[in-house]
């Protein structure tokens, strides 16, 4: 059955307006009840968290338990003025959770170092001996922790971070990013990557993605600013590059952006609500099945946390035919972490 959209035009309160795309169906203008239940029982692996300074393992986990979430990856733990480093604060979560929370490396490690070394040097110097000490540090974390994970990477948040320090374009095939992908490589895990889609930064992605087939790059936000012909064709040149749809929903964008006015940037690249998804995603979601996964990311009160997931039962996986719902929910993940049952 076809599906057609209706176009709601939306004032937006920031200036904007958004549009708001409802996928209906042509026969029924609903989705089907199989389809709805389907999506709202659906095993979940949040592949994209980070563990806020204010956020305790206790209620990570009753938040997991209540949405039926088996798996968390985190993506960089927010040390705030806890005084505990962000891969230990990892790690206190995965000492409650086991195997249902892969702690990450690098979420701070990686910004200290090239703090002090300054101006991006820890990525673009031909040799550097601290960022040689830093994929030590990185590898041995690796090593001694199995589970871990790499932090979200900021190749490209030219204008899409709240963090001024990262608002910037690296070369995303700097000497740090070909260190990291190689390390990736050698422990399985991929590097995942949130680069704005800037023509420099895609091209330079693009060569990284060639240098190892065997490596893998988890696209954060699928991209952040993209439309979805630009992932259509980057995905039809390489084969070992993914994406996850965190931070692509309104829900998750309207309400934080009240407390945070730099968050209004996600305006209009939302992928979708509660009512529904932008047709075109639908359809690349369909045409690559296998590359796509869901996320949480940031969030500053537990009641966004609960709705970025009803944004995803209820706006994004009915949508999908239910082979393809059951991969986006959970499978995808599961093949590209490796996570055991
Ligand atoms: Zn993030």
């Amino acid at each position: 059955m076809k599906r057609i959209l209706i176009l709601l035009g939306l004032i937006g309160i920031f200036g904007t307006s958004p549009l708001l795309a409802v996928a209906a169906d042509t026969d029924s203008n609903v989705v089907s009840p199989q389809a709805i239940e389907l999506a709202r029982t659906l095993p979940l692996v949040d592949v994209h968290f980070h563990f806020m300074y204010n956020m305790t393992p206790g209620e990570l986990k009753e938040r997991m338990d209540k949405h039926n979430i088996q798996w968390v990856v985190g993506a960089g733990a927010v040390e705030g003025f806890t005084g505990t480093e962000s891969f230990e604060r990892d790690l206190m979560v995965k000492r409650l959770l086991g195997q249902r929370y892969l702690p990450s490396v690098g979420w701070m490690s990686i910004r200290r170092a090239d703090s002090d070394e300054g101006n991006a040097r820890i990525y673009t110097d031909p040799a550097n001996a601290r960022r040689e000490s830093l994929l030590k540090l990185l590898d041995e974390q690796l090593t001694a922790e199995p589970q871990a994970v790499f932090s979200e990477l900021h190749a490209n948040a030219e204008s899409s971070s709240t963090i001024l320090h990262l608002k910037r374009r690296l070369p995303t095939d700097a000497p740090l990013f070909v260190e990291l992908y190689k390390l990736g490589v050698k422990h399985q895990r991929p590097l995942p990557l949130h680069m704005q889609w800037h023509p420099d930064s895609v091209e330079r992605l693009g060569k990284l993605l060639a240098s190892d087939r065997k490596g893998a790059v988890l696209l954060s936000h699928c991209g952040k600013d993209t439309e979805a012909n630009q992932i259509r064709a980057f995905f039809q040149l390489h084969p070992n590059v993914y994406c996850d749809l965190s931070y692509r929903s309104l829900p998750q964008t309207l309400r934080e952006s009240q407390t945070d006015p730099a968050r209004t940037i996600y305006w209009g690249k939302s992928m979708f609500e509660n009512a529904g998804a932008k047709q075109e995603w639908i359809q690349l979601i369909e045409d690559f099945p296998d590359r796509f996964m869901v996320g949480v990311d940031d969030v500053h009160r537990w009641g966004t946390y609960d709705d970025v997931v009803d944004s995803i039962r209820t706006g994004l996986l009915p949508f999908l035919k239910p082979e393809t719902a059951a991969k986006v929910a959970y499978q995808n993940a599961v093949q590209l972490f490796r996570l055991k049952q």
